[in-house]
């Protein structure tokens, strides 16, 4: 039998929770008969693969996965941020009095962020892709290279298959491969410090209340789980971090604890913790000739206000809306055009994001008096500021300013 080649409106280069996402907003929200190939490394593991991470999904996080139809299968396991409480004090003090807290502010109107299980996550992208007849999955498989004429893009699989395309997207993550072969550089340098994660178990309920607690060696933050349980994001210097991680479960429990301290009760691991290196990366361009980078292929931020994913997914909505316009007019998805104005939306605002971050990490990561006394009041003065505080939770909550119509819960 003679089968004519696919010729895919879109290729997608990696299928975790951004490639994976992206593949659904392409493939619900364009007309029928567009194609999208999705790629991904790692193999579909029964029961997903171990990730240990708690990730907090912006509002607007939320309203692009109720877009793509992914958030009944997420909402289950999501437990909602009621409030928020900000403290620096000293380990050892006997009260941690908090330094900003969000509560009142919170609770006008719908929760600004969520709290979900990695896994659960990764499991409801994939079910929801394999059930999605317009994407053809391949996985395991990786693009190893490809090459660009004046029409088109051709992907070729480390297997030897090649797959064609108007557009090859990069979401091959923070090492991405796609990126170095398109020779675009990025600027970044690794923090020295790991993130350490866990669910943990706790006598009392914690409310829906998140806790950040910023420590000499970086932030510790709890963050609401469902049921009795938390998920912790322990910043810990690097030297410090893997000989913990290697410690027996009752050491590691032993300063746990000294950090988590004792508001909700006794604690115990949930199941065992899991360390990620952290690092910075911003590419210095999105695009290049028929290709886009979203996720952290285009910036990889530190984890302290738990952003990356909910920035990767503003590259995922402004991508789909700019494809879905370009395609109502009758033009080139993969054009230069195109692209300029994906990258336009994007760059700066990540940039500004990871820059924050960044700036954060290093006001709060240190103990030196003059800088604590200067965050401490300035924390202060907004604590009493309660149109300030509103403000703030309106932007975390990801949908002011210039936000892709899927953030706000719109249509295209
Ligand atoms: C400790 C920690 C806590 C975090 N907490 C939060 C949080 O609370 N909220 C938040 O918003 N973000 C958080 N983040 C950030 C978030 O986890 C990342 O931003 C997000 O996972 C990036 O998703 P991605 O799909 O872009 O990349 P990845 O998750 O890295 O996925 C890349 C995919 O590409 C595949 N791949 C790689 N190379 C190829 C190739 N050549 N061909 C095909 N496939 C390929 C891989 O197999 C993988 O499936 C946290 C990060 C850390 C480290």
């Amino acid at each position: 039998m003679n089968t004519k080649a696919v010729i895919y409106d879109v290729i997608i280069a990696g299928g975790g929770f951004v490639g994976g996402t992206l593949a659904l907003a392409l493939a619900k929200l364009t007309p029928p008969g567009f194609r999208v190939a999705l790629v991904d490394a790692a193999p579909r593991a029964q029961g997903g693969q171990r990730d240990a991470r708690g990730l907090a999904l912006s509002a607007a996080t939320k309203a692009l996965l109720e877009a793509v139809e992914l958030w009944p299968a997420v909402a289950a396991n999501a437990e909602p941020i009621r409030a928020i409480e900000i403290t620096d004090s000293p380990l050892n003090a006997s009260l941690r009095p908090h330094l900003l807290g969000f509560d009142e502010e919170m609770k006008a109107g719908d929760p600004g962020a969520y709290l979900v299980e990695a896994g659960d996550l990764h499991r409801a992208v994939q079910d929801a892709v394999g059930a999605e007849p317009a994407i053809d999955l391949f996985s395991p498989a990786s693009v190893d290279d490809f090459e660009v004429d004046g029409f088109s893009v051709r992907a070729h699989l480390a297997g030897g298959q090649t797959l064609q395309g108007r557009l090859l997207v990069a979401a091959d993550g923070k090492r991405s491969k796609l990126r170095e072969r398109a020779g675009i550089k990025s600027i970044g340098w690794s923090y020295p410090q790991v993130g350490i994660v866990a669910a943990v178990a706790h006598e009392h309920p914690h409310h829906g209340k998140a806790v950040q607690h910023f420590l000499p060696a970086g932030p510790f933050a709890i963050l609401p789980l469902t049921g009795n349980r938390s998920s912790i994001v322990w910043t810990e210097e690097t030297a410090k971090g893997q000989p913990l991680m290697a410690a027996p479960e009752s050491e590691f429990t032993a300063e746990l604890t000294r950090r988590f301290g004792h508001r909700l009760g006794a604690i115990t691991l949930a199941a065992p913790p899991q360390s990620f290196p952290l690092a910075f990366q911003m590419a210095r361009s999105f695009v290049a000739d028929r290709l886009a980078l979203v996720g952290d292929a285009a910036h990889a931020v530190h984890p302290l206000a738990g952003q990356g994913l909910n920035i990767g997914m503003r590259d995922v909505a402004a991508l789909t809306e700019t494809i879905v316009d370009m395609q109502r007019l009758g033009l080139d998805i993969g054009a230069g055009t195109t692209l300029e104005r994906y990258q336009r939306w994007r760059r700066f605002d990540s940039a500004f994001s990871a820059t924050v971050m960044d700036g954060l990490n290093r006001l709060f990561s240190n103990d030196s008096a003059p800088l604590r006394a200067i965050r401490d009041l300035g924390l202060g003065l907004v604590d009493r500021a309660p149109g300030l505080k509103r403000f703030l939770v309106r932007e975390a909550a990801g949908q002011t300013g210039y936000v892709p119509r899927l953030l706000k819960g719109e249509g295209l």
